[in-house]
């Protein structure tokens, strides 16, 4: 198996060292071949080769069987015009790959239950599914840009848009899942003001009712959902929503499961394209090169790269299930607060691979 380790930037290298000693070592005991590759994205990128994704790294990417992301961006390079920040290396290279569907699990671990901001009945035993379109909408949308007025005020714009097609793809992939699950979608936009969440919202139900008539579909605003996420979170089983919603949202569900250092992610495309696998987490320039960040969002993110991108559901498991034996043993990065064991990022790594 060819994969392409890309950590980017912040705390990106110091976050994929940990995922690749945890893939290394079930490389050592288990029939997994493994070619490890690594490439540059993001700022790193940008100082190397003047761009934040080469043509290179994408076809490198292309021909993987899975990438594992750590993160971009970082405020060296916050002053570079858009189309060479950081955060565009990764648009280009989920645009690239062309992966519409961003599959973002919130699940809270029995001993992180207390982490939460919220109290811990809330939150127990949760397990929600957000799926996020992630190659359209206001992201991506046309036209764009900042012009000045001819009374000299300035304005920018973007334009929120979707296409019937776009929604199909990725409502097809929230249904599918659904039926593995809890049989449950709640489609989630802003019908009551924009038209392409009303054109999100018809569309989603045409489909649901011709194909999917075995999966209980709901619609919900997304101002509400996000009331919702913390009020109850435990009604929801799939989310299915749109770029810019599914941004917001999985990052309050981030919260609920104690730490955004805990979720991790999978990109998906057409059957057959790579998969791209990271954390839902950013850069962390505020604690970059402490050694200090959560590996887990990382390593688990290993686990989805496993399961969905290589096949192997067994050895997912494995690498979940020390993940939670290590929480549950106490050890505990500094953003999941005081445990038995208060370690940083290579020694959350250490812990992991002994419990696998
Ligand atoms: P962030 O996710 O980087 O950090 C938010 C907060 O969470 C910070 O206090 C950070 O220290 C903490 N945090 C995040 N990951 C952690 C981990 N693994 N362990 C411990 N603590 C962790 O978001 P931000 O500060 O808004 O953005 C920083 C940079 O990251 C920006 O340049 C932004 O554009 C970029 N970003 C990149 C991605 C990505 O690469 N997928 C996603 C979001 C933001």
């Amino acid at each position: 198996m060819k994969i392409l380790m890309l950590p980017g930037d912040g705390i990106g290298p110091e976050i994929i060292a940990e995922a690749q000693r945890v893939l290394e070592h079930l490389a050592t005991d288990s029939d997994l071949e493994l070619e490890i590759e690594h490439g540059l994205i993001g700022g790193a990128s940008y100082d190397a080769h003047g761009e934040p994704l080469t043509r290179e790294t994408l076809e490198r990417a292309r021909n993987a069987d899975a990438v594992i992301m750590g993160a971009v961006g970082g405020e060296k390079w916050a002053e570079n015009p858009y189309h060479l920040r950081p955060e565009q290396g990764l648009l280009d290279l989920r645009q690239g790959l062309d992966l519409f569907a961003n599959l973002r699990p919130a699940i809270c671990f029995r001993s992180l239950a207390s982490a939460s901001t919220l109290k811990p009945e809330l939150v127990e035993g949760l397990d929600i599914l957000i799926v996020r379109e992630l190659i359209g909408g206001v992201y991506f949308g046309e036209p764009r840009g900042i012009e000045t007025l001819p009374d000299g005020e300035r304005r920018g714009f973007n334009t929120s848009s979707y296409r019937t097609s776009e929604i199909d793809r990725v409502a097809r992939v929230a249904f599918d899942i659904a039926k593995l699950r809890g049989g449950k979608v709640c489609s989630v936009e802003k019908s009551n003001v924009m038209e392409s969440g009303l054109l999100w919202r018809e569309e989603v139900a045409k489909l649901g009712a011709a194909e999917y008539s075995d999966v209980a579909l709901s619609h919900m605003y997304a101002d509400n959902c996000g009331m919702q996420l913390v009020r109850q979170p435990k009604q929801f089983d799939v989310i299915l929503t749109d770029n810019l919603f599914g941004d917001l949202l999985s990052d309050v569900a981030a919260m609920l499961t104690g730490s955004l250092g805990m979720l991790p992610s999978a990109a998906v495309g057409a059957a057959g394209t790579t998969g791209l696998f990271e954390p839902i987490h950013g850069s962390a320039p505020d604690i970059a090169g402490k050694g200090i960040a959560n590996p887990c969002a990382t390593i688990l993110s290993v686990a989805m790269a496993l399961r969905i991108g290589l096949n192997r559901a067994d050895l997912a498991d494995r690498v979940e299930a020390a993940v939670e034996k290590t929480l549950d043993a106490g050890y505990r990065t500094a953003d999941l607060g005081e445990g038995k064991h208060n370690v940083g990022s290579r020694g959350m790594g250490d812990a992991i691979i002994s419990h696998l």
